[in-house]
C-alpha cells in the first residue's frame, strides 16, 4: 500500500455520504464560461446548421441549457451520425473539437448524411474543469434505461427517437494526468476503495466496443489520426489504462455494461477517442484537430463500408 496517495475527503474504505459529497462540491470552484466558451460559439454556427435545446441541467439554482447542432438539411432517407463531446466536462478537447467539426468540416458531409452534435453534454463540470456532476455522480457511468443523471437522461432522450437510424456515433474524450491525479483517487475514496495507480498513456487511442469491436473501423480511426498526433502506445503489460491492446492505439470495453455514452444509440459504427493534451508533444490546436480528423475519419469509413 502506497501510503501517500489519500484522497483529503472521507475516511479511507469507507464510501462517501452526503457529508462528504456536500464537503466535495464545496471545493469546486466555477473555472470557465459555458454561455461564453460554448453557447457563443454555438450562436455563431446558427446562420448555417439549426440548433435545438434538448434539455436543461439544473443544479442547485444554476442553470444551463443543453444545446444540440443539426444539419439544416435533414433528410428522413439519410443515415444519421452523432457526435458528443464534454459527457466529461473537463475534457475540453472534446467539447472544442464537436464545435470545430460543425465549424470547418460538417459541411462537407451535406446531402450524405444527418450531423447532430451535442457538443458539451456536462456543462457544469465543464466550468468546474470537473469529470463529475455536481452530485459527485461521472454522466459518462450512467447512460442506462431509467437514469436519475440529468446530463445523461437528456442526451438519452434527444438520440432516442432516431433509435434504428444511427449510422455512425462517435463520443470525443481525453485521457489526462489529473485522471491520475485526481479523479481516479477521488473516485477510490467516493466507493470507499483503494486507489491502485495505472499510469497514463503518451498519446490517441480509441475504445470500441467489446461486443461489437469493429476493428477496421477503429483502425481507420487512428490511421487518420496519427497524421495530426501520436498514438499512445501499449505498457508493458501489453495494456492501455487496464485494458489489453487489441490493434495499435484500439482498447476494448463492454460500453453497455458500464453504461457509457458510446452505448446510448445502436449505430453500426460507434467509437469513442482519447485525446491526450497533457503530452509535450501535443498543443490544444493538435488535441482539437485530432478530434476532427477522428469523426471525419469515422463518417468517412462508414460511408464507404456501411451506408
Ligand atoms: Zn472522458
Amino acid at each position: 500500500m502506497n501510503a501517500a496517495v489519500h484522497y483529503p475527503i472521507g475516511i479511507p474504505g469507507k464510501p462517501w455520504g452526503t457529508v462528504e459529497k456536500a464537503e466535495w462540491l464545496a471545493r469546486q470552484t466555477r473555472q470557465r464560461s459555458y454561455a461564453h466558451d460554448v453557447l457563443a460559439a454555438i450562436d455563431r454556427l446558427r446562420a448555417r446548421f439549426d440548433v435545438t435545446q434538448y434539455g436543461e441541467i439544473d443544479h442547485g439554482g444554476e442553470r444551463f441549457a443543453l444545446l444540440a447542432i443539426r444539419s439544416r438539411d435533414w433528410r428522413d432517407d439519410l443515415p444519421c451520425v452523432l457526435v458528443t463531446g464534454g459527457v466529461h466536462g473537463y475534457e475540453t478537447s472534446g467539447v472544442h473539437g464537436a464545435l470545430q467539426f460543425v465549424d470547418t468540416r460538417a459541411a462537407d458531409y451535406a446531402g450524405r448524411v444527418n450531423l447532430l452534435v451535442a457538443p458539451c453534454v456536462s456543462p457544469w463540470a465543464y466550468e468546474r474543469i470537473h469529470r463529475w456532476n455536481a452530485d459527485a455522480v461521472d454522466p459518462n457511468r450512467s447512460f442506462r434505461e431509467g437514469t436519475a443523471v440529468p446530463e445523461s437522461a437528456a442526451l438519452m432522450r434527444l438520440v432516442a427517437p432516431l433509435r434504428d437510424r444511427w449510422l455512425v456515433h462517435v463520443d470525443l474524450h481525453e485521457t489526462t494526468d489529473s485522471d491520475e491525479s485526481e479523479f481516479r483517487p477521488a473516485l477510490a475514496a467516493r466507493d470507499g476503495k483503494p486507489f491502485a495507480p495505472e499510469g497514463v498513456p503518451d498519446g490517441f487511442y480509441v475504445v470500441g466496443d467489446v461486443e461489437d469491436p469493429q476493428p477496421e473501423f477503429q483502425r481507420a480511426i487512428i490511421a487518420a489520426v496519427a497524421n495530426v498526433t501520436h498514438i499512445a502506445p501499449a505498457d508493458a503489460k501489453g495494456e492501455i489504462i487496464g485494458s489489453p491492446v487489441v490493434g495499435h492505439g484500439v482498447i476494448n470495453y463492454p460500453l453497455r455494461e458500464l453504461g457509457l455514452c458510446g452505448s446510448v444509440t445502436n449505430a453500426r459504427f460507434r467509437t469513442t477517442t482519447e485525446v491526450y493534451p497533457d503530452s509535450p508533444r501535443a498543443t490544444p490546436a493538435q488535441c482539437n484537430a485530432a478530434q476532427v480528423a477522428a469523426v471525419c475519419a469515422a463518417i468517412d469509413f462508414a460511408l464507404r463500408h456501411g451506408a
